[in-house]
């Protein structure tokens, strides 16, 4: 959806109201990178395409360059990608001062393709599978994250240690407590909204300190660029105020985890797919073996819905977080719950993710199952009632470890993803397991230090 043609750009440059364009690539960690131009370049030339080092898709949190990655490398020499403006991806950026911002593809320069592992790319092969089936994958997710009291140079400054969450209790639908946080959140609904990005609602989520931002469900593609350019709005506009946020899955063990729900359904011609009024939870044939499809590849695609070593200790009984790969009838115990039953919003929630997805690259994953599943013509299970977490059996996979695991040894997502894909992003997952096994942290010290 195109919130700002590149005529509109034009004229506001030319009024003197932007003076810089935002150029923002999407790197495997689902981050911002890019660069700043001037406008008056940008719209000049640097809107048809600029560049940008290959290490961006091939290394971690931290910047560092991992070695395994068959797409580049110290040897290769780290060359460059080209970075190609999506123009209709123009927006405003109304929380920076005369601020546009545009997203990129990533090509190729020598073969001219896109980037088979950039994580736009990803996503739009899956769009483009099911598209061929004459569907539509509309989708939403949700960002649950904690604001903090101080700044992020004040926690980083104090070693991660000096974590107060910006209010002192459980804030879940509480009107009093997030009205203290509103100096925050209020510029993160109205800017985006101004930015064209269809935020619904915030509230608070069920911890201290801890809030919730909807988005109106969209396109997939759609959907995955409003989140990425949500989050960092978030933490821009926590910083602007002088205030931490944090998306990590689990920031303590004892505080509950955040969550990335994925709300998804399929539409046919401007209808929705999924509804189908005679059956008794109004779901159709194409819904439920979309459905047996996510159910049957849930450990293979674990990987993109939990992709650090933190998500995997967000997965806790009795939490709200999943512990088990089951569907229910609007059931929060359960991996996948239905929501909108026998109405025409009739849709499955993933409750996997955690706040740290790529959402590029878990709906990627997701559209990849589904479509396994409608392929296969896979029956649905019976739902699951009652406490899933009491239940046994099909838990997700427990650790990151097992989760690389599924991901390597996965047929499904090979065939869909190809074996390149696959193969870099279990050389991501296997660099965050060897990076966590070298480090000696706190609990171990705290732990064995005097009584071992
Ligand atoms: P909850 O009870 O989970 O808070 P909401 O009614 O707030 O449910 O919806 C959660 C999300 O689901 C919203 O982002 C909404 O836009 C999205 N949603 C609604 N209908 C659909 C649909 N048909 N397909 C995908 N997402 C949808």
């Amino acid at each position: 959806m195109s919130v700002l043609s590149f005529d509109a750009l034009k004229t506001q440059v030319a009024e003197g109201l932007i003076d810089t364009v935002l150029v923002c690539g999407v790197d495997m960690q689902g981050r911002l990178m890019g660069k700043r131009f001037t406008a008056g370049h940008f719209i000049a030339s640097a809107w048809q395409e600029t560049h940008c080092c290959n290490y961006l898709l091939a290394t971690d949190l931290e910047m560092a360059t991992p070695e395994g990655f068959a797409s580049t490398s110290w040897e290769a020499g780290y060359g460059d990608y080209v970075m190609k403006p999506d123009l209709t991806t123009l927006r405003p950026v109304p929380w920076l001062e005369g601020t546009a911002m545009v997203m990129c593809d990533l090509i190729d320069h020598h073969t001219h393709e896109a980037v088979p592992h950039s994580p736009r790319a990803m996503l739009k092969a899956q769009i483009a599978r099911i598209e061929a089936m004459g569907l539509t994958p509309m989708m939403a997710t949700e960002l649950e994250f904690f604001l903090f009291e101080k700044s992020f140079d004040e926690i980083r400054k104090s070693g991660y240690r000096d974590l107060a969450p910006i209010s002192g209790y459980n804030e879940d639908y509480h009107i009093f407590q997030t009205t203290k946080e509103e100096g925050i959140m209020r510029p993160i609904r109205n800017h985006l909204w101004a930015a064209g990005i269809p935020i619904e609602n915030s509230k608070g989520e069920a911890e201290a300190g801890q809030e919730e931002l909807n988005i109106k469900y969209a396109p997939a593609l759609d959907t995955a660029d409003y989140h990425t350019i949500a989050k960092n709005a978030i933490k821009e506009i926590a910083w602007q105020q002088g205030h931490g946020a944090t998306f990590l899955s689990k920031y303590s063990h004892d505080r509950v985890g955040s969550s990335s729900h994925v709300h998804q359904s399929l539409w046919k011609d401007g209808k929705p797919a999924f509804f189908d009024p005679e059956d008794k939870l109004g779901m159709s044939a194409l819904m439920k073996s979309y459905m047996a499809g996510l159910l049957k590849y849930a450990p293979d695609i674990t990987y993109f819905l939990a992709p650090y070593i933190n998500s995997y200790k967000r997965f806790q009984k009795g939490t709200f977080a999943p512990t088990r790969i089951t569907w229910s009838v609007d059931n929060r115990t359960a991996g996948f719950r239905l929501c909108g039953e026998s109405s025409r919003a009739v849709r499955v929630e993933c409750r996997i993710g955690g706040s740290d997805i790529n959402p590029y690259l878990a709906m990627a994953a997701m559209l990849a199952a589904g479509i396994a599943g409608i392929e296969e013509g896979l029956e649905l299970a019976p739902p699951a009632a009652g406490d899933s977490y009491a239940g046994e059996g099909n838990t997700i996979p427990t650790t990151l470890i097992r989760a690389r695991d599924a991901l390597m040894g996965s047929k499904m997502l090979r065939a869909a993803m190809s074996d390149w894909v696959v193969d870099h992003y279990a050389r991501a997952a296997q660099v965050e397991i060897e990076d966590f096994e070298r480090v000696v942290t706190d609990y171990e010290i705290a732990r064995g230090f005097e009584r071992a």
